[in-house]
């Protein structure tokens, strides 16, 4: 490997390395408990899928480059040097770990993996042998932020065409407007991903809570996040803040995409709103009766697939089952449930990296494929658009047999008109 490049991932691995980083680099008693904790080597059991084994192959670069031993006799401190097959190592590593942090939970020491492969995904950005994919998508993200009074106009014509089918599932009251733009001090800035669907349904049942909201101009999903790259993923997190700030909103609510979730309400720091996934909303509406929903009109056994990023690693585990409970009596939990549930194998950029990841994405979802089948039920609900597509490619894989459905849209479907 090149001096220079040795040099850019060194400072790169040095940049990463806090105290807590630190901990988890020093700590591991290579217990094993964590092995079967991970969804991958679970459905394939070999050694490099285990959580430990990938933290290895930075841990080793940290006793070669961190420590005195590793410095001076690597042989004995299991060190290693940059050679020209790490950053296939790294690559391996990171992108077969979908960062959903079950493997944390059972760990005695509280290991982070996903923080350890974060190390390993910046030096990969560093060597610009990441996924292309995932950092051309946090580059487009980036320059509509840069751009947008160019694109305001035609995103807004946009939305007046996707008025009448919010209209369909909620009849209007004078005076409202179907999907309102740019409410200066609304109580809600709801921040959907590019497409109806994810509007549609939101709009009818914030327009039917009669709350004053206001739509992003910003699609939430966070790709600089997926890549691992802090300063994409500052840039597109700052634009949904400088919005929300610049309206003076009092709330941020993310539609259901787990990373945005997470990314906002963890990494953004202290801020003059809070933020709420859409989940919790809808939930908070029912509670309050300012809407009421329709048990029973969705048909058969119903289960839930917690996205690693809400429920595990976002605190939102209650709230999706209170909404079931209005919804059906006929809602069965999977065997592991809420923070201990299995990752649906799509996390970490992955499903974003479409077929190119399509057969490890099967394959090493076996195990969440078989916990779905279990609870024989023929509507699968999850609330992130990225399990929702990896739970529908599973879904044929597998054949499951299940429709997989969006929580906030059944929501939408369930609204009884006074
Ligand atoms: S459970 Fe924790 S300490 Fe044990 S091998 Fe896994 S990461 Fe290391
Ligand atoms: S974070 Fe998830 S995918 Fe990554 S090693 Fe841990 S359990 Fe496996």
């Amino acid at each position: 490997m090149e001096t220079d490049l040795r040099e850019d991932l060194l400072k790169a691995f040095e940049g990463k390395l806090n105290q807590t980083i630190t901990m988890y680099l020093e700590t591991c008693s290579r217990c094993g408990i964590c092995t079967d904790s991970c969804h991958v080597y679970k459905s394939m059991p070999r050694p490099e899928y285990s959580p430990a084994a990938r933290a290895e192959v930075i841990r080793k670069l940290y006793k070669k480059y961190f420590k005195f031993q590793g410095k001076l006799l690597p042989a004995l401190g299991e060190a290693r040097s940059f050679d020209d097959t790490t950053l296939d190592d790294l690559n391996r590593a990171a992108y077969s770990c979908t960062g959903c942090r079950r493997c944390m939970t059972h760990c005695p020491f509280g290991i982070d993996t996903q923080q350890i492969m974060s190390i390993a995904k910046l030096m990969l950005v560093v060597a610009k042998e990441e996924p292309e994919i995932l950092s051309m998508l946090a580059d487009v993200s980036i320059s509509k932020g840069e751009s947008i009074d160019m694109i305001k106009q035609g995103f807004i014509d946009g939305l007046k065409r996707l008025e009448k089918d919010v209209v369909k599932k909620w009849k209007l009251e004078a005076g409202q407007i179907p999907i309102p733009t740019e409410v200066q001090g609304a109580d809600i800035l709801y921040v959907a991903l590019a497409g109806a669907h994810s509007i549609i349904p939101a709009a009818a049942v914030f327009n039917a809570a009669k709350e004053n909201w206001t739509l992003s101009f910003f699609e939430a999903v966070n790709f600089g996040a997926f890549v691992g790259d802090p300063a994409k993923t500052k840039l597109i997190m700052d634009r949904i803040i400088n919005e929300a700030k610049k309206l003076n909103v009092k709330e941020v609510c993310i539609c259901e995409c787990g990373t945005a979730f997470r990314v906002l309400k963890q990494m953004s720091g202290k801020q003059p709103f809070k933020v709420s996934s859409i989940t919790q909303v809808h939930e908070r509406y029912i509670k309050e009766n300012k809407i009421k929903v329709a048990k029973n009109q969705f048909n058969g056994v119903i289960t839930y697939h917690d996205p690693c990023q809400i429920a595990r690693n976002g605190g939102v585990m209650d709230e999706p089952r209170f909404i079931l409970s209005q919804l059906t009596d006929e809602f069965i939990d999977m065997a592991k449930r809420a923070e201990n549930n299995y990752c649906c194998g799509g996390g970490g950029g992955l499903v974003a990296m479409g077929e190119d990841s399509h057969d490890f994405r099967m394959k090493s979802a076996k195990v969440k494929a078989d916990q779905v089948k279990a609870t024989n039920a023929s509507l699968l609900v999850t609330a992130c658009e990225n399990c929702h597509s990896q739970l529908s490619d599973l879904n044929k894989y597998y054949n499951m047999g299940v429709e997989v459905k969006f929580l906030s849209s059944m929501v939408a479907d369930a609204l009884i008109h006074d």
